[in-house]
């Protein structure tokens, strides 16, 4: 850990001088009492991007549980540094998060110790086991906007007919991890001929296309929200694309790793490389980031999973699969985004990293609002221009599982502020802050 948490710090009043926000024109943006107060032209060219809080549907937090990977605190820490404001906290902990009750934990946990806003997501299952619903009615009356069983997929086609049906009624989003189990079965790689020589069991696109397949039809004849997780393959890409060309209630996401990383890397057989879905091929990628532009993927969210340096240094069929990411994610899908331009086109950046994810995730009255006068003062500084590379040892997570180790990126999140405060960044090289009123 390289700084301090600094969750209390209060920001009564400041400006940051030319900021772009979404990469527009400079403006000098004061916030008081943790609003935007004003936006007004300023002198000069601007440096600092300005984007909305980003919002990450898929994080997995591990507490409680496996806090010798992650805490809700540490975890937390790392999505402020990585320009997160809110997170949804996957279900898949010890014990698993599919009551009321459970909920409710998660939430006092997080009231103590969280530095941005934690959203616990609430399993599908009992126990994840795929057998029966959980409470989701019960989960929803808690504050839960969002249901999955992530880590396992819901495999039984009347089982999430009947959690479509029962979460439609109850104002919840439900979010699939589509492997079928028959034929991804214990799979580890791609199944393809990158990873073929290494003799490690085989994770077959088919094995997510089936149910993503099967699942939009679910969705189309229950008429309900269907969101799908860390989309991997260029198949599903296309069946999403097909269920939205013809107005079907389906959205789904990507993974910064997916977007960027191949088969080629996990043929090296380094367990860092290691992670479910697996790393594809090239032509999975360059479908991945063509869904991304043209919208046919909402949404992105890391898939945040961090293992303790020893679970991560056996040999790989031993290793956990996961990749920590809050911390790279924006670099990331900036360097996708910014391919043949001088900069990344920044409002595509913020649909799919605050505003979409936020709306699919049911709380965007609270998050992924927009930069502008009124609104609470919840966003993230970015510096466009300052080249850095991914030291696995700096970080906030409590893990270090990061492929992207090594790894140069051109944009850094600098600051982060939820309502006002400060939750990450050093303010004085940023910010000046005026009592009263900005001298000009
Ligand atoms: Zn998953």
């Amino acid at each position: 850990v390289t700084d301090t948490v600094v969750r209390d710090r209060e920001a009564a009043e400041l400006v940051l001088p030319a900021v772009r926000v979404l990469g527009g024109p400079p403006l000098d943006l004061t916030v008081r009492a943790g609003r935007i107060a004003a936006l007004t032209p300023a002198a000069g060219t601007g440096r600092h991007v300005v984007l909305p809080g980003l919002v990450d549907m898929h994080t997995h937090l591990r507490e409680p549980g496996g806090a010798d990977a992650e805490t809700i605190a540490t975890g937390t820490r790392a999505a402020a540094a990585g320009g997160f404001t809110d997170v949804f906290a996957m279900a898949n902990t010890d014990p698993v998060c599919d009551s009321a009750e459970r909920v409710r934990a998660v939430q006092a946990l997080a009231a103590a110790t969280a530095v941005v806003r934690v959203h616990p997501v609430g399993a599908i299952t009992v126990g994840l086991a795929g057998r029966t619903l959980a409470p989701l009615a019960e989960m929803a009356a808690a504050g839960v906007t969002v249901v999955s069983d992530d880590g396992h997929c819901v495999a039984d086609p009347g089982i999430m007919r009947s959690a479509l049906e029962l979460a439609a009624r109850h104002g919840l989003t439900v979010a699939q991890h589509a492997q079928d189990p028959v034929l991804a079965g214990a799979g580890q790689v791609h199944d393809g001929p990158a990873c073929r020589d290494t003799g490690l069991p085989p994770w077959p696109s088919a094995g997510e296309e089936v149910i993503v397949a099967r699942d939009v039809v679910l969705a189309a004849h229950t008429g309900v929200t269907l969101h799908i997780c860390h989309l991997s393959t260029a198949g599903s890409v296309e069946i999403v694309r097909w269920a939205k060309a013809r107005g079907l209630p389906v959205t789904a996401e990507v993974t910064p790793h997916h977007l960027m990383l191949t088969d080629e890397l996990a043929a090296l057989t380094d367990p860092r490389f290691k992670v479910n879905p697996p790393l594809r091929s090239a032509d999975d990628v360059a479908a991945l980031r063509a869904g991304l532009i043209d919208g046919t993927i909402d949404a992105v969210a890391t898939d945040h999973a961090p293992h303790p340096a020893a679970a991560k240094a056996r040999r790989w069929i031993d290793a956990p699969f996961g990749m920590t990411g809050l911390e790279t994610a924006l670099p990331v899908v900036a360097r996708v985004l910014r391919t043949g331009r001088d900069e990344p086109d920044w409002s595509v950046v913020a649909a799919r990293m605050a505003t979409s994810p936020a709306r699919i995730g049911r709380i965007a009255a609270r998050a992924g609002r927009p930069v502008a006068v009124g609104e609470p003062a919840t966003f993230c500084v970015v510096d466009p221009g300052s080249p850095w590379t991914v030291d696995a040892d700096q970080r906030f997570s409590r893990s270090g599982n990061t492929p992207f180790a090594g790894t140069a990126f051109t944009d850094r999140v600098v600051a982060t502020f939820v309502d006002g405060r400060i939750v990450h960044g050093a303010l004085a090289p940023l910010a000046s802050r005026i009592p009263g009123a900005t001298p000009r």
